[in-house]
């Protein structure tokens, strides 16, 4: 039997694949870009083994070209062009990828970086433009020829003049509608900002005429405005460059370049791995904490780039919620993207990723803490809740990652001390880690339940918000040492509530203790006597894990 082809309803095909692999229609301009700059590094990648070609950078750029008038949008590059036969199987069928073939030809495996593969996102020029004319002369070729396309309906090829070497695509912006507006495709501001948000780090300059006013003349104030050629990306990226090369102030310039922030970043870190997966990072800690930072609105993650090409915002994947003020950028050749190159095809290497970056942060905070601990108390000012948090989420998962992290304010110092300082210093006798719980450092002061240990000369700690006390439990111990609320009843100390001369006063009094008993009943559960007092007479105190500041707070929370 003769097999019969599938046919399609092309131009409804067409339609469904553009609106629903993109998010954004503004990223056909990252597409059209990337294709440019592929076929730029075809012309490099052949004449490192064609001897007869030389690659001079300076010939090799992209040009963005507005025509309001004409109500065009045109892109040019000096690329290495396409024949006759390249645009009929390229931009012919879709989902045929000329640089996916050119890869596999030439065994281009690593460190290089054409990024098409998929064939279709040329195609995206459809979401904005009614007719796609592509004119174009491949290297070594004396004619051109002319592509041109009003969608599905079909293509037509015919000869064409073009003087060099390279592609030029021409968009017809679509008319505007009620609903939608193509003419922002047109205007300058909006233009270099798609191409600075998307293609900042495209390795060839992309460059547009930028109307700017200026002195007429260098005595004169009056102003006349000026077409000038602009370089508008940036093109090195930052994290591709040598760490030795690059100053603090780099980093913080890029840091502000990158919106990613208003204050300066107490630190950075720069990451280049070139394992099984390769990626580079630039990581930021902030000093100050974004203002929706504990609110539902807030939303962590880091850039991602695949081969310079921006393909995420925010990926939250990356980063785990304990280090959510972390920013910053990742930029990896070996993801597997999906087709949209908005998502990733499997998280595997998002995972190793993540994984690798969470053990740098933590050594990046470790050392601040070491070596820079007026960073870090800044640092910690801002984002130790949420570290202490991140101690109390999944159980306790976090131990490792956080307990060393944590500070809490000390009796003793007078400042944030960490627990490996509190416990290095614990006499032989002392069992427990001490800590006091209240609304503020003011209010521990004056708790009875305190002098006990401080009279011991023991270093006590201050927990003075929300969270420390659950994020405690759920460490349960540091060092083996266990932590201690003041006001619990067994405070491990020699003079126990429970010895003899106790039990005898306990004897003694009992009436008076049953009649106060009686007075508060249903608010306590049992009048003793107590040891741990010194100039109060009178404290509260609890058995069993829940505290009273505990209790105070889950009652407070909603169902
Ligand atoms: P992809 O880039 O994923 O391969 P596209 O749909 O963007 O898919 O492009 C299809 C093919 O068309 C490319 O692989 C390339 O061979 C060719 N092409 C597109 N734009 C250009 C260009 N500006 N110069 C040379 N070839 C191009
Ligand atoms: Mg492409």
């Amino acid at each position: 039997m003769a097999k019969k082809e599938f046919q399609a309803e092309s131009k409804r095909l067409l339609e469904m694949m553009i609106n629903s692999i993109y998010s954004q229609r503004e990223v056909f301009l990252r597409e059209l870009i990337s294709n440019a700059s592929d076929a730029m590094d075809k012309i490099y990648y052949r004449a490192l083994t064609d001897d007869s070609l030389t690659f001079d950078k300076d010939n090799y750029f992209i040009k963005v070209i507005p025509n309001k008038e004409e109500r065009t949008l045109t892109i040019h590059d000096t690329g290495i062009g396409m024949t006759k036969d390249e645009l009929e199987a390229n931009l012919g069928v879709i989902a045929k990828s000329g640089s996916l073939a050119f890869k596999k030809e030439n065994e281009i495996k690593d460190g290089f970086d054409i990024i098409g593969q998929f064939g279709v996102g040329f195609y995206a020029a459809f979401m904005v433009a009614d007719v796609v004319t592509v004119i174009s002369r491949a290297l070594g070729q004396a004619e051109a020829y002319k592509w041109e396309s009003e969608g599905a309906e079909g293509y037509t090829i015919e000869p064409a003049e073009k003087e060099t070497v390279g592609t030029t695509i021409i968009l017809k912006l679509k008319e505007n509608t009620e609903d939608e507006s193509f003419d922002e495709y047109l205007e300058e501001y909006r233009l270099k900002a798609i191409i600075k948000k998307y293609s900042d780090f495209i390795r060839y300059p992309i460059k547009m005429d930028v109307t700017t006013t200026k002195p007429k003349s260098e005595d004169d104030q009056e102003l006349e405005e000026i077409s000038e050629e602009q370089t508008i990306n940036s093109m090195v990226p930052i994290w591709r460059k040598n760490k030795n090369e690059l100053t603090k102030e780099d980093y913080e310039k890029f840091y502000q370049e990158k919106h990613y922030g208003f204050d300066k970043p107490l630190k950075h870190l720069h990451v280049s791995v070139d394992g099984t997966i390769r990626y580079n990072a630039i990581l930021y800690i902030p000093e100050n904490m974004p203002y929706d930072y504990y609110s539902k609105e807030f939303e962590k993650g880091l850039e991602l780039y695949s081969s310079g090409v921006l393909i995420m915002n925010k990926c939250g994947d990356l980063l785990p919620d304990h280090f959510s003020f972390v920013k910053g950028l990742v930029d990896s050749e070996d993801l597997s993207l999906n087709i949209s190159r908005e998502m990733l095809q499997q998280d595997r290497q998002l995972a190793f990723i993540a994984k690798n970056l969470a053990k740098k942060i933590k050594s990046a905070l470790q050392s601040m803490q070491k070596d820079e601990r007026e960073n870090y108390e800044k640092f910690y000012q801002a984002f130790g809740r949420q570290l202490k948090y991140g101690v109390y989420a999944d159980f306790g998962a976090n131990k490792e990652a956080l307990q060393d992290l944590i500070m809490f304010y000390s009796s003793k110092e007078k400042k944030l001390v960490t627990l490996d300082e509190y416990v290095s210093r614990m006499p032989e006798d002392q069992k427990y880690i001490y800590y006091a719980t209240g609304e503020s450092k003011e209010r521990i002061e004056k708790l009875p339940q305190t002098e006990m240990v401080l009279d011991k000369g023991y270093e006590m700690l201050y927990f003075t918000e929300d969270i420390d006390e659950f994020a405690i439990k759920m460490l349960m111990n540091y060092k083996e040492k266990e932590f201690k609320n003041v006001s619990s009843g067994d405070l491990g100390i020699d003079t126990d509530d429970n010895d003899k001369d106790s039990e005898a006063k306990q004897e003694e009094n009992k009436e008076l203790f049953d009649a106060m008993k009686e007075l508060l009943a249903g608010k306590v559960t049992a009048v003793k006597v107590s040891k741990r007092l010194k100039t109060h007479p009178v404290c509260l105190s609890t058995e069993g894990e829940v505290t009273i500041e505990m209790e105070k707070i889950l009652a407070a929370m909603p169902d």
